[in-house]
Formats: structure tokens, C-alpha cells, sequence
């Protein structure tokens, strides 16, 4: 374990969606050093349950929960699962996504592609947080972070129109639900990272033909990390972010700046 356990953390519970990978992974386990434990929710179950076994190496409290976040019943069960094994929630990491081929221009994109971003980006942001404000509610509150991305906060030449749509959607779901959980003692708020080095990246800078361009445009001059992402979920869902609520924090190297 690297991260100390403090009593800030101990007896508490996260559900993180998007878990088998990336910055989802990278978040599960640093809740799961900090003694939390962990609901590691994806439709990737191999993926899923690799994180799950990480946990249990680090000494950590975790179970894998398959879902597609599209689909409000899972969405459910995953909820209650997360309640009936460790007992309620109150840490949320809405991260699940799927990336938008940026080489696909807006009149080429299929109702379909577009129709399946906004479910799982979009959609599956706002059954995530519908089932699990309750919980936090009984519980005298909690806190939720949702991924959206620089995509949401300016036009990316890496994604297409339905990502970009799906992200700005998140940034403006957050402010609206920070203002209506803020009486519950619930603090909702965005991420929205830049160029991070994981397997979702990777894929969609492929498809496009401008990656030493965009890798070469950001301040600090370099990639960012998942883990650099799960430190400042780990902030946010802290004490020392108690005052900060339906904010979008870009976690970019300056790239949206
Ligand atoms: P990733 O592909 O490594 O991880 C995404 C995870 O979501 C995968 O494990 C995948 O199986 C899971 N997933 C996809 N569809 C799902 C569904 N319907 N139900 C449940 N799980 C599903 O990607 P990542 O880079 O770690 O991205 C995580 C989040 O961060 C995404 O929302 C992404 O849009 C956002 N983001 C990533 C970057 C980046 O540069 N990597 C930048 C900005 C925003």
C-alpha cells in the first residue's frame, strides 16, 4: 500500500464505473489503497474482474459488478449490489464512456453511433447518478464525480460530434444536479481530463491523423497519466474539496487553456 489510511476514508464505499480500465482502474485503486471499499462496475468482465483481483493484492475490499450503463435496470441492480455488499455509497466515480471516432465527420455519423454514445455517455451518467442519490441521501451524503472531458468544454479534432455532444451534456447535467443534491449534502462535480495515456486514447488518436499534433499542442508537453486522474478524483471526493460542488475541473497539461 502506498497511500496511508486515514480515518477519513476508513468504513467508506466508492462504486466506480468504467473499472476494468484506464482511468476507471486507475481511480478503484486508489480508493481501494486509501482503504475504501470498492464497487468496480464495467460491461468488460475479464477487465473488471483483473481490477478486482489487483484490490485484493493491495490488501484492499472490492467485487466486480457486470452492466452496460445504458440500461437503467442494471443500473439499478448495480446500485443495490453495491448497498447489500458493503452496506451504502459514498463515493461515486461515473466514468464509463466510448469514444467517438474523430476521423467520422457529423453528415458520415449513423444515427446509430450517435444514438449509442449519448446512451452510454449521456444517459448512462444520469441512471448512475438517479440510483445512487438516494443511497447518499440516507446515508447524510456523499459525492459523486462524473468523466466528461476537454471535448466538453471546446471542439476536439479527436472525437466526433455525438462525443462532444455527449460531453458538453455531462457539464451541464452536473451544474443542474450540484444545485438540486446541494441540500442533501451531496457534491457533484466534473472532471475533464486531456490527453491521458490509456486504451480509449490510444484507439481514437489512431483513427485520426493528427496525433503528434495534438500530443505536441499541450503546455505541459506531455500525455497525462490515469493515475494523475484518480489523484484528483481522490481530492474531490476528500474533505479538503468540501466546498466545491457542480464545478467541470480540466485535468489537461493547460490544454483547454
Ligand atoms: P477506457 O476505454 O480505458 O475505459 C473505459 C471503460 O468503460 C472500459 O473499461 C469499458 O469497458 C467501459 N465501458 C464502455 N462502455 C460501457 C458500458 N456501456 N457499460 C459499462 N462500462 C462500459 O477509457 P478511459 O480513457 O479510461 O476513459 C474513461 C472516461 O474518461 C470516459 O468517459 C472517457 O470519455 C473519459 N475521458 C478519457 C480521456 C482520455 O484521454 N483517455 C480524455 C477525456 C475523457
Amino acid at each position: 500500500m502506498s497511500s496511508p489510511q486515514t480515518d477519513e476514508w476508513s468504513g467508506k464505499v466508492a462504486l466506480v464505473t468504467g473499472a476494468a480500465s484506464g482511468i476507471g482502474r486507475a481511480t478503484a485503486l486508489a480508493f481501494a489503497e486509501r482503504g475504501v471499499a470498492v464497487l468496480a462496475a464495467d460491461i468488460d468482465e475479464a477487465g473488471g474482474e483483473a481490477t478486482v483481483n489487483r484490490i485484493s493484492e493491495l490488501g484492499g475490499r472490492g467485487a466486480f459488478f457486470a452492466l452496460d450503463v445504458a440500461n437503467e435496470a442494471q443500473v439499478s441492480a448495480m446500485v443495490e449490489r453495491c448497498v447489500e455488499r458493503f452496506g451504502g455509497i459514498d463515493y461515486a466515480l461515473n466514468n464509463a464512456g466510448v469514444e467517438g471516432d474523430g476521423s467520422v465527420g457529423l453528415a458520415d455519423l449513423d444515427e446509430e453511433d450517435w444514438d449509442r454514445i449519448m446512451a452510454v455517455n449521456l444517459k448512462g451518467i444520469w441512471l448512475c447518478m438517479k440510483h445512487e442519490v438516494p443511497h447518499m441521501s440516507q446515508r447524510g451524503g456523499g459525492v459523486i464525480v462524473n468523466s466528461s472531458s476537454v471535448a466538453g468544454l471546446r471542439g476536439s479534432r479527436a472525437s466526433n460530434v455525438a462525443y462532444s455532444a455527449s460531453k458538453y451534456g455531462i457539464l451541464g447535467m452536473t451544474k443542474t444536479a450540484a444545485l438540486q443534491q446541494a441540500s442533501q449534502n451531496i457534491r457533484i462535480n466534473a472532471i475533464c481530463p486531456g490527453l491521458i495515456d490509456t486504451a480509449m486514447s490510444r484507439r481514437a488518436l489512431e483513427k485520426t491523423d493528427n496525433v503528434s499534433q495534438v500530443a505536441s499542442a499541450i503546455p505541459l508537453g506531455r500525455w497525462g497519466e490515469a493515475d494523475e486522474i484518480a489523484r484528483t478524483v481522490i481530492w474531490l471526493c476528500s474533505g479538503q474539496a468540501s466546498y466545491i460542488t457542480g464545478v467541470a475541473l480540466p485535468i489537461d497539461g493547460g490544454m483547454s487553456t
